[in-house]
């Protein structure tokens, strides 16, 4: 039974059927909709089939970039030349759900390259930075990373250690850094350090084999396994005048980066919870307890509506979100919100999905515990849970709870 049971899921999940129970698409452009099932088809291809096995040996498959820059789908709202697609936050937003829904390390490998490596370039970057690393990295030739937090400092990174020292046309920089993906195998690290002459925050993009830098990937973790997170050590890592972000002049830069980037987690969140949910309908409908499917039984109707209630919440939040991005209305605080309420919600949907498969639940081959461990790594990374809300709790009540 569980042989015929997995053989049939393996054919049947992932179709997100029954997901979009509002419409949303109907919401959404022709360009907006053939993004969305360029990376449904792309993903349910070439990410799902293979995706556990790399998980489970905690390894990336490299094969599938060349594949993913066939696409043509890098870009952004505000990421439309050099190269890039140009695409509404919605359309960029979908692309993000979809990777998600298939396997939340590709689509943290494609927001740490595109979302944080890229946006940084094309944020803070002067006209002729942007001109020469953007074209090779909207084609995938060149990968980026982004080096921000560091062993003493992920929530307050903002008191970040690493140290730029300028000498003649150079800066040498110093420090440590802990957890930024693809660090160990890109070509290209934003890397943030204070400079010791006014102390702000500026930014530099740092070439893998420069001398000074050296990245070790960090073993033994149970979520996002296949992302290469690195431990960073800078030591006296030289670089020119030419490779300081020319716009980064403090940290308010960096922040501007990163609100983009949480309403990025919001989107992915979604497309874990689409996962679960399809995944524990399907299960549902298919095992047989007590001479019965589970699906008719009233508790598991229960939770299935409750994971579908979230599930289109968290849609209507995103959908939102993207549309005031592309109306230039978004605030921070909108994005931490969007980042707070859909990842906590996504956990919960499957922790839930992992629920309805018993089991079978805890198995690889089922999905939902993948989608489960990795959103651990989203309610964490771009500002935790905690620091979301001491963020929108200081706008609501206009009181700083930070200690
Ligand atoms: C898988 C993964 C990928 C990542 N990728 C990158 C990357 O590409 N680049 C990069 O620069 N960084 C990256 N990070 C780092 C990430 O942004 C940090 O982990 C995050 O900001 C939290 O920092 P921390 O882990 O040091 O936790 P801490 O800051 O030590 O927090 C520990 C706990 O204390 C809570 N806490 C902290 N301060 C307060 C307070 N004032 N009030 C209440 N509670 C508080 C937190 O909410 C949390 O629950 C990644 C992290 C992970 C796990």
């Amino acid at each position: 039974m569980t042989d015929q049971l997995t053989a049939e899921l393996a054919r049947d999940i992932g179709k997100a059927r029954g997901t979009d129970y509002f419409v949303m698409k109907d919401q959404l452009s022709e360009d907006e909709l053939d993004l969305l099932y360029t990376t449904r088809t792309f993903g349910e291809a070439e990410i799902q089939p293979v995706i556990n096995d790399y998980w489970e040996r905690g390894e990336f498959p490299f094969e599938i970039i060349p594949k993913m820059a066939e696409l043509n789908l890098i870009g952004d709202w505000n990421l439309r030349d050099f190269g890039c697609r140009p695409m509404t936050a919605v359309g960029s937003g979908l692309i993000v759900a979809e990777l998600a829904r298939n396997d939340t390390s590709i689509q943290t490998f494609w927001g740490v390259h595109m979302g944080l490596a890229m946006q940084s370039i094309n944020m803070l970057g002067s006209e002729e930075q942007r001109a020469h690393y953007l074209p090779q990295m909207a084609r995938l030739e060149k990968i980026g990373a982004f080096a921000l937090t560091e062993p003493n400092h992920g929530s307050d990174s903002v008191s970040l250690e690493t140290t730029a020292e300028r000498q003649g046309g150079e800066w040498v920089i110093n420090g440590l850094k802990r957890w930024p993906g693809n660090a160990v195998w890109c070509d290209y690290i934003i890397v943030f350090a204070r400079d010791v002459d006014d102390k702000q925050v500026k930014g530099f993009i740092v070439e893998r084999d420069n001398p000074g830098y050296s990245a070790t990937k960090i073993e033994r973790k149970v979520s996002l396994r296949c992302v290469q997170n690195a431990d960073i050590v800078l030591k006296d890592c030289r670089v020119s005048e030419e490779a300081r972000l020319q716009k980064c002049r403090s940290f308010m830069d960096v922040a501007k980066v990163l609100a983009g980037t949480r309403n990025g987690v919001a989107w992915a969140a979604v497309g874990n919870a689409t996962a679960a949910y399809d995944i524990a309908l399907t299960y549902a409908e298919r095992r047989v307890q007590f001479g019965k499917p589970i699906a008719s039984n009233q508790m598991i109707q229960r939770i299935l509506v409750e994971m579908l209630g979230d599930l289109t919440a968290m849609q209507l939040y995103v959908l939102r979100l993207g549309r005031l991005i592309d109306e230039g209305k978004m605030t921070d605080t909108q994005a931490s919100l969007a980042k707070y309420y859909c990842t906590v919600k996504a956990r919960d949907v499957c922790r839930k999905a992992r629920d309805v498969l018993g089991g079978n639940g805890i198995t690889l081959d089922f999905h939902v515990m993948r989608h489960l461990c990795d959103m651990e790594a989203l309610i964490t990374y771009e500002g935790t849970v905690e620091i979301q809300s001491l963020i929108i709790g200081r706008h609501l009540t206009g009181h700083s709870a930070f200690v």
